[in-house]
């Protein structure tokens, strides 16, 4: 079994459910007491998020890269960033190191494919939302049409990942607020919707959509799991 490095602590509230869909996955698979192998660094994202919204993102960058060199001495055998918008950052991380890094968006892009869908709506961060890094990699490596939220929807899904999800707060009036979103996003044409933020599985669940949601966190864990398990 090869041991999972973990770029997580952002926010450390959805590094708590990888942990431990990572674990249960492994024990899925290999029965016992068998549990995962697992390195985790986790940052101060207080720190992560000033550099975010200051645009400082090649400080954030490097932050993460010295964070996989220190995951790389202790012996991980390949690297996982516990959050999508982080992703921004994934070449400064994989040019640090020499172990692979597991992108996100391919675990979740080959779900969304699998189940024969092909429009997918996408909720995230106003970066994850908004910005090439993400959207392109569903759309170009993997052939999904992304459809996002209007301004107004983005400003509020990105609000309550920073200012609830990211610190415990899952407030009703909230999820219903997303569930209008995602409303919208299904009058448009979305046929599944991409949760592309690793908190908002701690909102919203299925029963809140008409179409199938794709878990980013759940999606991302259990590749990684299988992974580290596929030698
Ligand atoms: N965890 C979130 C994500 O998946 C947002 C927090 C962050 O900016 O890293 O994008």
């Amino acid at each position: 079994m090869k041991t999972i490095g973990m770029l997580g602590g952002m926010s450390w509230e959805s590094t708590v459910p990888y942990y431990r869909l990572i674990n249960q996955r492994v024990q899925e698979r290999l029965g016992g007491l068998h549990s995962a192998r697992i390195l985790l660094y986790s940052l101060d994202f207080q720190e992560v998020e000033r550099l975010q919204h200051a645009g400082e993102w090649d400080r954030a960058g490097t932050l993460l890269a010295d964070a996989a060199q220190r995951l790389q001495t202790a012996g991980a055998g390949f690297l996982i960033i516990c959050t999508n918008t982080m992703h921004k950052v994934a070449p400064a991380v994989k040019a640090a190191t020499t172990l692979p890094l597991l992108h996100i968006a391919d675990p979740t892009a080959l779900a969304v494919v699998a189940a024969g869908f092909r429009r997918v709506g996408l909720l995230g961060t106003r970066f994850t939302m908004e910005e090439d890094f993400y959207r392109e990699r569903l759309q170009d490596e993997h052939g999904l049409e992304v459809l996002i939220p209007d301004a107004g929807d983005r400003l509020e899904v990105h609000r309550i990942i920073y200012e609830e999800l990211c610190q415990g707060v899952v407030d009703d009036g909230s999820r219903a607020v997303y569930r209008g979103v995602i409303d919208r996003l299904i009058a448009r044409g979305a046929e599944a919707v991409i949760l592309g933020c690793t908190e908002i599985s701690l909102l919203v669940e299925q029963k809140d959509s008409r179409v199938p949601l794709f878990d980013t966190t759940t999606l991302h864990a259990r590749a990684a799991a299988d992974h580290a398990l596929d030698d």
